[in-house]
């Protein structure tokens, strides 16, 4: 079966890719002759997620997975959560976010926090979504300067380094990406 994954990150691909059974054809975005951005206008990461996957399955006719991801931190009422990318403004631009976050949370001392995200996989027999959550807590300051986004101010429960001061296989081991591209790996392997 080709299955379309929403996305032309090579290495989210590649990382999918190399754990699915012979089977399934993994498809980009570019496969499929798809070059637009695909809209993200819901409020919540299940919906964005379940937005874009829509979106592939009806306009392209091909089984899709499209994911959604956002940090949300307990003390600001799971802010920025699916703004994430926008915190700081329309220009997603990394730096700007996490300063904000930062000033955000200046005064306060509960600086717990997760990151979630949603994998909705449609095909022609079903809808079905995956979820990955990785909790932790938003250090005072940056530490590290490997990954991206909000990584050098997330140190998840259990360690005392930021994702940004992991290697890219270490924090895959226990990212909510990683665990929720296992649990879809895992369902495609047993039902596809
Ligand atoms: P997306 O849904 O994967 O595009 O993620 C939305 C936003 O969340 C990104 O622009 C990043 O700012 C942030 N984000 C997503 N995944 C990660 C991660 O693994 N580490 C740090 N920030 C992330």
């Amino acid at each position: 079966m080709k299955l379309c994954f929403a996305t032309n990150n090579k290495n989210k691909l590649k990382e999918v890719s190399s754990l699915l059974s012979g089977s399934l054809l993994l498809l980009s975005l570019q496969d499929i002759g798809c070059t637009e951005d695909l809209e993200e206008t819901q409020d919540t990461i299940e919906g964005n997620s379940l937005q874009k996957a829509d979106y592939i399955f009806n306009k392209y006719k091909v089984a899709v997975f499209a994911d959604d991801t956002g940090l949300e931190v307990d003390t600001l009422n799971g802010e920025p959560g699916v703004k994430s990318a926008r915190y700081a403004g329309e220009e997603r631009d990394n730096e700007a976010n996490i300063q904000l976050l930062l000033s955000n949370l200046k005064a306060k001392s509960k600086r717990d926090a997760q990151f979630k995200t949603v994998i909705t996989l449609i095909t022609e027999k079903e809808q079905v979504q995956f979820e990955g959550v990785v909790r932790g807590r938003i250090a005072e300051a940056k530490l590290g300067d490997e990954g991206f986004g909000y990584d050098p101010i997330f140190v998840p429960d259990g360690y005392d380094m930021s994702f940004a001061q992991m290697s890219m296989a270490e924090k895959n081991e226990i990212s909510h990406r990683g665990l929720a591209v296992k649990k879809l790996v895992d369902y495609l392997n047993q039902n596809y």
